[in-house]
């Protein structure tokens, strides 16, 4: 069955945030691309968008490449203003996922005031679902170490798992696949030991303000989409209340 014959227009429009959380490796970016898909709403990487101005060298770019490079966490003011100036723009009125973003309590803390403030109020009257994706560490690895990236359309592969149909060539336009800087064994391991100190907290976070869903990430893609597709769903179809018109709030 077609997944997306099931949604309907009424889904869509209620979507409002969406938070992937999950380690590096953890699927998050393939995952996305599809929810972009299903519900018409924005993927928003933190990731992406930093290694766009570190390729433009933007003063931004400039800042957060030292951090990249060694695997660690861009400082939080960078990331919340960057973040800040992208949901702004008017194709987040109807809801975004964001992907990589949290990843620390402080940005966390952050976005739940600026939800508050400028969405929830104003432009998108649901609270956020926030989807974490559980795998286990070893498979992280493999993912991490085998993971290869389209330059032009962004497609993600992996040498193991997702293979292109030519190797090192993109099956949809052609292009040769690169691999990340960061996907060097040594800033992995980085990146692993980052993720565990700053950003697992987010976990406990979200769970006791009732907001986590939980998607077993070690699972063939599909399955992993369908769990996805499933607690956004619930969450935004059954799980919140309609918007209220501001006028009779
Ligand atoms: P990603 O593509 O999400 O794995 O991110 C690549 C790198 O960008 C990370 O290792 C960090 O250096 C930086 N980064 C991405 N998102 C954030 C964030 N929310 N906060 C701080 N640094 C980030």
């Amino acid at each position: 069955m077609d997944r997306r014959a099931g949604t309907t227009a009424a889904v869509k429009t209620k979507i409002g945030p969406v938070i992937l959380l999950g380690a590096p490796g953890a699927g998050k970016g393939t995952q996305a691309k599809l929810i972009m898909q299903r519900y018409g709403i924005p993927q928003i990487s933190t990731g992406d968008i930093l290694r766009d101005n570190v390729a433009r060298g933007t003063e931004l770019g400039k800042k957060a490449k030292a951090f990249m490079d060694k695997g660690e966490l861009v400082p939080d003011q960078l990331v919340c203003d960057m973040v800040a100036d992208r949901l702004r723009q008017p194709d987040c009125a109807q809801g975004f996922i964001l992907d990589g973003f949290p990843r620390t309590v402080a940005q966390a803390e952050w976005l739940d005031g600026l939800l508050k403030d400028e969405f929830f109020e104003k432009r998108c009257a649901v609270p956020p679902v926030v989807v974490n994706f559980q795998v286990g560490y070893n498979q992280l690895l493999r993912r991490l170490t085998g993971r290869r990236t389209c330059p032009t359309c962004g497609r993600i592969y992996n040498v193991y798992s997702q293979p292109p149909r030519v190797a090192d060539t993109c099956d949809v336009d052609g292009s040769k696949l690169v691999t990340r800087k960061d996907d060097s064994e040594e800033v992995i391991a980085e990146r692993l030991k980052a993720y565990e100190r700053q950003t697992l907290p987010l976990i406990d976070y979200y769970r006791r303000r009732a907001r986590l869903r939980e998607v077993n990430g070690d699972q063939v893609p599909d399955k992993v989409t369908a769990e996805a597709f499933r607690a956004i769903e619930i969450e935004a179809v059954a799980g919140r209340p309609s918007p209220v018109p501001k006028s009779r709030a």
